[in-house]
């Protein structure tokens, strides 16, 4: 049987990723979402075991320790891992995995699968990833500065990545994803 490919798809922060990926998974139904451990708390609207795993510092230290997470990282000020286990039962059965990570989770994830395929997301420029933030009305003005400034150093390090996406027309952008997905199917 074929493994399946495990593509991560990264951006900084108000970089339109959460939106990307949400079409992206309505469009390749092949495709499992793996969902994330964190130790922030949810969002509005946001529903446990759905968008996350929302467990205490405690309950993320036990996975941690009895290694349950393939790659784990700080962000933001809370922890976040991927579940070890889902991803290799699932590229074992030959499904197609994707992940929303960070640009530290993406290093992590090539370096234990080489041939795993890495996807920035990039806004098309500053000004608009500044007025999406606000727009997206979630963050503060200092937690926005910190995200923006934050974006800078990310995207220096977007050279790292297989596939860059400028998300400026919605459609467009996630119809470039899904490209990326039948182009690496093809080889
Ligand atoms: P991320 O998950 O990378 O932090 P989001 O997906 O939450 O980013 O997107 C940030 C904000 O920008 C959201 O309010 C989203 O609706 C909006 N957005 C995303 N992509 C676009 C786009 N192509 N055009 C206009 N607004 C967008
Ligand atoms: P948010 O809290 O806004 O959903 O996500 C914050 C950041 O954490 C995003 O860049 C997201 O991609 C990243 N993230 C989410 N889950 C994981 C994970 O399991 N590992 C790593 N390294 N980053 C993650």
């Amino acid at each position: 049987m074929k493994k399946g490919k495990l593509f991560v798809i990264s951006a900084p922060s108000g970089g339109g990723k959460s939106t990307i990926t949400r079409e992206l998974i309505k469009k390749a139904p092949g495709l499992s979402f793996s969902i994330s451990v964190t130790t922030r708390k949810p969002r509005p609207g946001e529903r446990n075991g759905k968008d996350y795993f929302f467990v205490t510092e405690k309950e993320f230290e036990k996975i941690k320790k009895e290694k349950g997470f393939l790659e784990f990282a700080n962000v933001h000020g809370y922890c976040y891992g991927t579940p070890k286990k889902f991803i290799e039962d699932h590229l074992k059965k030959g499904k197609d995995i994707l992940l929303d990570i960070d640009i530290q989770g993406g290093k992590q994830i090539k370096k234990i699968y080489p041939e795993s395929i890495l996807v920035f997301i990039v806004p098309p420029s500053f000004k608009v990833l500044e007025a999406r933030l606000r727009e997206r009305g979630k963050d503060d003005e200092a937690s926005i500065q910190k995200r923006l400034k934050r974006a800078k150093e990310e995207i220096k390090e977007a050279s790292l990545y297989d596939y860059l996406i400028v998300n400026d027309q919605l459609s467009s952008a996630v119809e470039r994803a899904r490209e990326i997905l039948i182009a690496e199917h093809s080889g």
